[in-house]
C-alpha cells in the first residue's frame, strides 16, 4: 500500500487560522523585518513569500534591501536600528550573505528576543540545554509534521541525514527532546543506507536530489523530505518520492511538505518573540 501523504499546505493552513485568532487578541500588529542583501534569485523568492504570508496574517512587514557590495558596518548599523525599533518584534537577515560579510557576526548581532529565525547562538544554546526560546522554523515545522501523523516520536529511532546548523542539528536536538533515539548522518557517513534502513522516522536535509531510494528505507517509516532541488526546471526533494512512497508509511511531498510549514513557523516565532519581550503573558 502506498504511503499516506503528509500535507504541509493543509497543516500550515490550520496553524494560520490559529495564529490569526491569536493576532486578533494582541491589540497591535506584530512587526517582522527582513533584511535582504544582494539579488540572489532563490533568496528573492523566499523573501517575497515571507512578505506575502506576513501581510496575509496582518503583520507589519518591512523589507530592507541592501546592495551586494555592502560592508559589515552598514549591515550591523541596520540591525542595531531594527533591534531598537519598537514596531519590529522579529527580524531576520536572509542567508546566504555575500562573501565579504562574516555571517556569524551578523547572526550574533540580532537581539535574541527578536531573532525570528532562531539562529542566534543564544537561542541555539538554549535549544541544546532544553530551554527552548526561539526554535528555527524548519526544524520546528518538521516536528509538527511528524506529530500530525499521529505516530508517537518517543522511543522511536529517528535518523537525520544532514548536519547543517539550520536544519540537521536543531531537528536532531528536537527529536531527542521528544525522546527519540537519534542517529545523525552526513556526507562522510558510510554506507548511508545501513543507517537510513533502521529509521522509524527519517528526516532528509542533504540538498542532494533523489538521494534516498526505496531500498534505503524501512517499511512503514515516516519520511520527511526537507530538500529543495531544481532539476530541469522542476522542484524535487532529496527523496525519490515515487519510489519511496511504495514502502513508507507516511511521506512529505516536495513541494507542499516542509516548505509551507517553514514560513508559518517563522511567523509563529514572531509571536514567540513578542512573548519573550514581555508584551504578552502567554504564547
Ligand atoms: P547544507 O548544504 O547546509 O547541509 C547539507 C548537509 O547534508 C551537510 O551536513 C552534509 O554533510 C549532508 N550531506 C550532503 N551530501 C550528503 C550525502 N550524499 N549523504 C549524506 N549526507 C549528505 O544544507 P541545508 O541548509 O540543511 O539544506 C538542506 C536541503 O534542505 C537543501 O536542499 C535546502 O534547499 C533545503 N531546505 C529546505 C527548507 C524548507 O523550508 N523546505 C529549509 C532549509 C533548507
Amino acid at each position: 500500500m502506498a504511503a499516506k501523504l503528509i500535507d504541509g499546505k493543509k497543516a500550515a493552513e490550520n496553524i494560520k487560522k490559529e495564529l490569526k485568532k491569536r493576532i486578533a487578541k494582541l491589540g497591535f500588529k506584530p512587526g517582522l523585518a527582513v533584511v535582504l542583501v544582494g539579488d540572489n534569485p532563490a533568496s528573492e523568492v523566499y523573501v517575497k513569500n515571507k512578505g506575502i504570508a506576513s501581510k496575509d496574517l496582518g503583520f507589519h512587514f518591512e523589507l530592507h534591501r541592501l546592495p551586494e557590495d555592502i560592508d559589515e558596518i552598514a549591515l550591523l548599523n541596520l540591525i542595531d536600528k531594527l533591534n531598537q525599533d519598537k514596531k519590529i518584534h522579529g527580524m531576520l537577515v536572509q542567508l546566504p550573505l555575500p562573501k565579504q560579510i562574516n555571517e556569524s557576526l551578523i547572526i550574533d548581532a540580532v537581539r535574541p528576543d527578536k531573532d525570528a529565525d532562531g539562529f542566534n547562538p543564544i537561542n541555539m544554546g538554549n535549544l541544546l540545554i532544553g530551554d527552548n526560546k526561539v526554535i528555527p522554523a524548519t526544524p520546528k515545522g518538521i516536528i509538527r509534521l511528524i506529530e500530525s501523523t499521529g505516530i508517537k516520536i518517543s522511543g522511536k529511532h529517528a535518523v537525520v541525514v544532514g548536519r547543517s546548523n539550520i536544519v540537521g542539528k536543531p531537528v536532531s536536538i528536537l527529536l531527542q527532546q521528544k525522546n527519540a533515539t537519534v542517529t545523525m548522518c552526513h556526507s562522510k557517513t558510510e554506507p548511508l543506507e545501513d543507517h537510513t534502513k533502521q529509521a522509524d522516522i527519517l528526516v532528509v536535509a542533504a540538498g542532494k536530489p533523489r538521494l534516498i531510494t526505496k531500498d534505503m528505507v524501512k517499511k512503514g517509516a515516516v519520511i520527511i523530505d526537507v530538500g529543495i532541488n531544481k532539476v530541469m526546471g522542476k522542484l524535487i526533494g532529496d527523496v525519490d518520492f515515487d519510489d519511496v512512497r511504495k514502502v513508507a508509511g507516511f511521506i512529505t511531498p516536495v513541494p507542499g511538505g516542509v516548505g509551507p510549514m517553514t514560513i508559518i513557523m517563522l511567523l509563529e516565532n514572531v509571536l514567540q518573540c513578542i512573548w519573550l519581550q514581555g508584551k504578552i503573558k502567554t504564547v
